[in-house]
């Protein structure tokens, strides 16, 4: 059964993220990879940041990538010129 709201970690499941598995376990290690194993979600404000900082970088590399510099400037010429017409 699933757990709900503050979910797995509080009912003390463990996360492998190489397995990416949720397991019962006593170990801080991971018995099928040896990997650590995460006992609890990562604090909250700290995620909070984390998921912000992220969002901008996103935004940013989107900025980037999607601007077209070329294609924006023809455009604003077309949209002057089209103001200039109106006048
Ligand atoms: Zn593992």
């Amino acid at each position: 059964m699933k757990p709900v709201g503050t979910g797995r970690y509080s009912i003390g499941q463990k996360r492998c993220q190489v397995c990416e598995i949720f397991l019962t376990w006593e170990g801080l290690w991971c018995p099928c990879c040896g990997y650590r194993l995460r006992t609890r979600p990562r604090n909250m404000k700290y995620k909070a940041k984390l998921q912000a900082r992220k969002k901008i970088e996103r935004a940013r590399s989107i900025a980037v990538y999607e601007r077209p510099p070329i294609q924006a400037r023809q455009k604003h010429i077309v949209h002057k010129r089209h103001l200039c017409i109106n006048v």
